[in-house]
Parts: C-alpha cells; sequence; structure tokens
C-alpha cells in the first residue's frame, strides 16, 4: 500500500487528479423510525431512512455495494419475515436498482452485509458475481429470519465468490482489499453487525472521500459519543454487541481525526439526502437523464 501512497503524493505534486471513482446512490426505498430505536440516547423525533445500493464506476469497471430492496421484495418478506419483526422493518415507495439501471450492466455485487433489505436486489442482477468474505458466506449459510431470508439468498442462483483481505493496512483497519489497485476504491472489515460486514472507502475526482460503513451504525448520530444502537435494535440486528461497539468506537474516532471524511451509513436519509441520488452522481453536475422513480427520489 505504501506504492498507492506515494502515488496519491505523486500526483498531487504533480497537480494531476489522484486516482478516483463516481458514485452514485440509488435510492430503492425508504422509511421512517424514531431516533431513539436506532441510537442509544436519541430522541422520540422521526429519523428518515432509506435503502440503498451504491454504485461505483471506473475506468476498469462498475459495481454495486449492496443491492437494496428489488423487485422481489413484497414476495420475499411475505415468505420470510416474522410477524413480529414486521411493524419495525417496513418500507415505503420501492423502486428497484435493477429498473432504475435501465439495463447497465453490473458485472459485480459487493455486500456491506447479508441482511434482508441489503440483498432482497440480487435476484434482479442473475448474471453478476456477488462477492462476500468466508465468514459472512458462513453466516448466510446457517442464518435465519430475520436476518437471513432462505428465499433471497437460497432459493435463486447467485453467482457467489469468497474474497480475503490482504495484510495492508489501511486509515487505521489492519487489513484492506484495493479493489481497482489504485486506492480509489477500498474494502476494509468490520465484523460485528454480522461476522463478514464490510465498509468501503471511496475517492471521488471532486476530492472528498466518502466511507460507507454499511449498518454499523444506523445515524451519524451515533459518532456522537460513540453511541450503540437501541437495546432493541441490537438484540434484532447486531450479531455480536461487543464487536459492534469497538468498530463503532473506531469509526467516531476517524470522524474526529478526518472532519473531511464523509461516513455513510447504509440508512441514513440527511447524510443521503445532501449527496443526492441517482441518476445524479455524488459531487457532478445534475443528470439531463430523467429518474425513472419519481416516487423514491426527492
Ligand atoms: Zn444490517
Amino acid at each position: 500500500m505504501k506504492s498507492i501512497r506515494w502515488l496519491l503524493l505523486l500526483c498531487s505534486l504533480a497537480g494531476q487528479a489522484a486516482p478516483s471513482v463516481r458514485v452514485a446512490l440509488i435510492k430503492t426505498a425508504d422509511a421512517e423510525t424514531r431516533g431513539m430505536l436506532a441510537v442509544a440516547g436519541g430522541s422520540w423525533d422521526k429519523l428518515p431512512l432509506v435503502y440503498t445500493a451504491v454504485l461505483v464506476s471506473h475506468p476498469q469497471g462498475e459495481l454495486l455495494f449492496d443491492a437494496g430492496l428489488g423487485t422481489q421484495v413484497d414476495a420475499q418478506v411475505e415468505a420470510d419475515m416474522p410477524w413480529w419483526t414486521g411493524p419495525f422493518l417496513r418500507y415505503q415507495h420501492p423502486c428497484p436498482a435493477v429498473r432504475q439501471l435501465a439495463g447497465r450492466k453490473i458485472p459485480r455485487i459487493i455486500l456491506s452485509h447479508a441482511h434482508w433489505d441489503h440483498v432482497s436486489g440480487l435476484v434482479d442482477f442473475p448474471d453478476s458475481e456477488v462477492w462476500v468474505t468466508s465468514a459472512e458466506r458462513q453466516f448466510i449459510a446457517s442464518g435465519t429470519p430475520p436476518t437471513i431470508f432462505p428465499s433471497q439468498v437460497h432459493t435463486p442462483p447467485i453467482k457467489w465468490r469468497e474474497y480475503s483481505f490482504a495484510p495492508q493496512a489501511w486509515l487505521g483497519y489492519q487489513q484492506s482489499l484495493d479493489l481497482f489497485g489504485d486506492g480509489s476504491a477500498v474494502l476494509v472489515p468490520m465484523a460485528g453487525h454480522t461476522p463478514g460486514s464490510v465498509g468501503l472507502f471511496t475517492r471521488l475526482a471532486s476530492g472528498r472521500s466518502l466511507f460507507f460503513v454499511g449498518d454499523t451504525i444506523w445515524t451519524t448520530q451515533a459518532l456522537d459519543g460513540a453511541r450503540e444502537k437501541s437495546w432493541f435494535a441490537r438484540q434484532l440486528a447486531d450479531n455480536d454487541r461487543d464487536a459492534t461497539a469497538s468498530q463503532i468506537r473506531q469509526l467516531a474516532q476517524i470522524a474526529s481525526e478526518m472532519p473531511q471524511l464523509q461516513i455513510v451509513p447504509a440508512h441514513d436519509a440527511a447524510v443521503q439526502d445532501k449527496l443526492g441520488y441517482y441518476p445524479n452522481w455524488v459531487d457532478e453536475p445534475p443528470s439531463k437523464q430523467p429518474s425513472l422513480c419519481p416516487k423514491a427520489i426527492p
């Protein structure tokens, strides 16, 4: 990784743009909860949520980070959502990524983790390789509702591909995987919320860096004091409480040391609304392409 740091330094010294990717947030549905459910010590105020697939575009290829809610979500929920969690996990205005992408080729989908609301759309991309760590693959194999939905990951044919991290430190994480070999998109392990949860650093041409942290936190409010989710949400969603708390402390430290880094929780509508949604790209002029899901996109 030293060579990449040197490359970035040389690029900046030469006045050239550092390697970058384009990023677009594909909002596949929205929802609402209460702050006090999402984060310990949160308020009773309504907290808007989103279900997002992240489109990452690089000259070497495009990928999705998570698949969001897909075309079969209603049937998947009908088949596998337990009655007692349904009221807490509602969604509205579903608009699957495959519909919005309108035929765009997606060779690779990398999961932040395999919870139902991140993998629902996999069925819509049967030709895509779906990248998970071996720990997450085992979690999928043994998991049950409400965390893992068999109708999403066992019934349809999915081209799973397991990957490993390299022993290369990246911004405080001991291991990483540089997806394009130039530091523009780098995965790091974030085990806790699930055994194989991962985060994704991306560097944009604007110079801004975004850190997609999956469901380690549900709102950036959690970074203030490194707060865990509420008691109920932890029981419902976090696989390993201590490991998740450790990840949150590390995130809070990164946030304090790198205020220019935008941390993006997978469901944080307050953060993602500001970044904008597909067909717009983050930090780029508005797209002339019309939105195919006017209800889902403000
Ligand atoms: Zn989750």
